[in-house]
């Protein structure tokens, strides 16, 4: 069967668009639908801190220069810890991301996208259904007002999200776990700044709590808070949350600014990771991985996941066109961005998924977390790490582990660094990382 697209792209957000616009510059013929209607709908549960990480794909795509004319934040970030602040030196040339909030990010991405010669996008369609031949996905139909539609491609993407759709009917196996905080969260003009801007980001042990400045003057603030208080919050919310940010040490001065937004949250929020590609179909963004939002990777991931899959696969569905059975060489492409996310995401987001469990900080984190407090070059070190521009490897080599040593003026326990070192009873050394090294991270 011929096909009118290359490649369709189901969920038209911070995914959707960016793999979108990527495929189309590669030359390919995209469908890109979204179910929303309307073009400058957006994503509320979300607060928006885009790491540096997806910096040079935002470059790629042109949404960086769209966002810095919006007046997007280049964002930083200072961490409040039981040892002081974690401070990162900082410069205007400083790799960065950027703050900025869903109503101007969603509207513009997808602007950005329908305007990229390739792109067909759809708006108001809603895909319910994957079209199949043999055990391969060739299509999606679904709905448009009262008609029904189906489209073919020799890939479909799922960027939708969460409770991905496409994830769902290509029976995409999944794996998830607790998150043992809720959060809430509000915005607020006239919150005084601090220096660069920088968002404050607040280690309560177990709680958590940041204040992240964006665009047009307004700045979000979050509690997030384990699920032993649920009930205070459930009673009252309103007194519970102003109670909550006003106590945070340090904290900023609400008296001088005013809030302009309900109380916005979410009381469970579970992680999950899905195999991300099979026979003609391959997910992107969290439909890919929903990791914790404490960490504030979601953005960044879903643009470089739809990096990641573009690079892998954008040769073999432009060569789809011609004569012969391109199957084989789209399911090996697939088969490499697969692997690709695995290994990008995996380490991190075991990390992450440990520490949303809420438990006590471990003997790595308390080693590393006092370290950067103490000193400004692990204070850069801690926040390259968080900014996702370094592997959990790097971020605990013997050197680094070595400086923290002399920083803090105690090393770790023999049985930690035996771990550290690959040595001892232990799975594989990459296993050994996800699991011994769990929590080094926010
Ligand atoms: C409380 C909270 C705070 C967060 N804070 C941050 C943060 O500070 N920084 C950060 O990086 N991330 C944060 N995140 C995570 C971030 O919001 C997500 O990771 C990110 O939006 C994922 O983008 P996406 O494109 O994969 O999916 P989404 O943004 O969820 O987009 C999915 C799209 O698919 C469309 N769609 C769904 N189903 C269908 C269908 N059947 N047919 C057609 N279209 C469909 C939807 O309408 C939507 O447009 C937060 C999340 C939460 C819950």
């Amino acid at each position: 069967m011929s096909n009118a697209y290359d490649v369709i792209v189901n969920g038209a957000s911070a995914a959707g668009c960016t793999a979108a616009i990527l495929y189309a510059q590669r030359g390919a013929r995209v469908a890109l639908l979204e179910r929303r209607a309307d073009p400058s709908a957006h994503k509320v549960l979300c607060t928006h801190y885009i790491q540096a990480s997806a910096h040079p794909v935002m470059v790629e795509t042109g949404l960086a220069a769209e966002l810095e004319r919006a007046g997007a934040i280049a964002n930083t970030a200072h961490y409040w810890t039981r040892w002081g602040w974690i401070q990162p030196p900082h410069d205007e040339t400083s790799t960065h991301g950027y703050s900025v909030r869903r109503q101007t990010l969603d509207p513009l991405l997808r602007r950005l996208a329908a305007t990229t010669k390739g792109v067909d996008l759809k708006l108001g369609h809603t895909v319910n259904g994957l079209l199949r031949e043999a055990d391969r996905v060739v299509g999606v139909e679904g709905t448009a007002g009262r008609e029904r539609f189906a489209l073919h491609a020799p890939l479909v993407v799922g960027a939708d999200g969460k409770d991905s759709t496409v994830a769902q009917l290509a029976g995409a196996a999944a794996e998830t776990t607790d998150n043992n905080r809720f959060s809430y969260f509000a915005y607020f003009r006239g919150l005084p700044r601090h220096q660069d801007n920088a968002a404050r980001v607040y280690y309560l042990e177990p709680d958590n709590a940041y204040v992240m400045p964006n665009e047009d003057g307004v700045t979000v603030v979050a509690a997030v808070v384990s699920k032993d208080r649920l009930e205070e919050f459930k009673d009252d919310l309103e007194g519970a949350y102003t109670k909550f940010v006003r106590s945070l040490p340090d904290g900023p001065d609400f008296d001088r600014a005013e809030r302009i937004s309900k109380i916005i949250g979410t009381l469970n929020y579970p992680l999950t990771s899905r195999v991300p590609a099979g026979p003609g179909w391959a997910l992107i963004g969290d439909a890919a991985l929903t990791s914790d939002p404490l960490s504030a990777v979601g953005c960044a991931w879903a643009m470089q996941s739809a990096h990641w899959l573009v690079t892998e696969t954008s040769d073999a569905l432009t060569a789809a066109d011609q004569p012969g059975d391109s199957s084989a060489a789209v399911d090996e492409a697939t088969g490499r961005y697969r692997a690709r996310h695995a290994q990008e995401t995996g380490p991190h987001h075991h990390l992450i998924a440990d520490f949303a469990t809420a438990r006590p900080f471990n003997e790595i984190e308390e080693f590393s977390f006092s370290a950067a407090a103490r000193d400004p070059e692990m204070a850069a070190h801690f926040h390259t790490f968080g900014s996702r521009l370094m592997t959990v490897e790097e971020f605990l080599a013997p050197d680094v582990v070595a400086h923290m040593e002399k920083v803090n003026g105690h090393g770790l326990s023999e049985e930690t660094l035996r771990l550290l070192a690959g040595e001892g009873e232990q799975p594989p050394r990459h296993t050994a990382t996800q699991d011994e090294f769990a929590g080094a991270t926010r």
